[in-house]
């Protein structure tokens, strides 16, 4: 399936190249994680932190584009299956 940011993920990469579009995957995380450090001490709202977040969630799908969506993809399946094995491992909560 075409992903609806192919094209703007393809220009960039045609125009920056990828060195660049990691160097800007560490940038949008160093905010990201400013923009959770200062929401946790009440410098930062939460449009901060969303409008941050859509920043990493472009980047990620900029990065998944180029290494491979489908792998990326099967790599999340795994990780989902072992955090549903690990929670219904996990011991009950009691109720009231
Ligand atoms: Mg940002």
């Amino acid at each position: 399936m075409m992903n609806k940011h192919h094209a703007i993920y393809r220009a960039a990469l045609e125009k920056w190249g990828e060195e660049a579009q990691f160097d800007q995957a560490v940038e949008e995380c160093a905010e990201l994680i400013i923009a959770l450090k200062h929401f946790r001490r009440n410098r930062a709202d939460r449009q901060q932190i969303i409008n941050e977040l859509a920043d990493v969630a472009l980047i990620v799908g900029q990065l998944s584009y180029m290494l491979g969506e489908k792998q990326v993809d099967r790599a999340i399946q795994v990780k989902i299956d072992k955090l549903k094995k690990l929670l219904e491992a996990a011991e009950p909560v009691e109720g009231p």
